[in-house]
């Protein structure tokens, strides 16, 4: 059974570059800016593939 997930996520951090979606982790798969922006979902994707993820912005819920 395939359900719609829906969630509110700022865009004060910018784009996501693998999707597009509202980004709020850097990704180790790249080192530089806008290339390690993730969101939520393909920064636990990258992580799932052994990436580091950290938050863009430190102490953030
Ligand atoms: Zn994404």
């Amino acid at each position: 059974m395939l359900r719609d997930v829906h969630f509110q996520w700022s865009d004060e951090h910018g784009e996501c570059y693998d999707c597009g979606n509202p980004a709020a982790f850097y990704s180790s798969e790249h080192t530089t800016p806008p290339y390690n922006k993730r969101c939520s979902v393909c920064a636990a994707n990258d992580a799932a593939n052994g990436a580091i993820i950290t938050r863009i912005e430190e102490g953030g819920a």
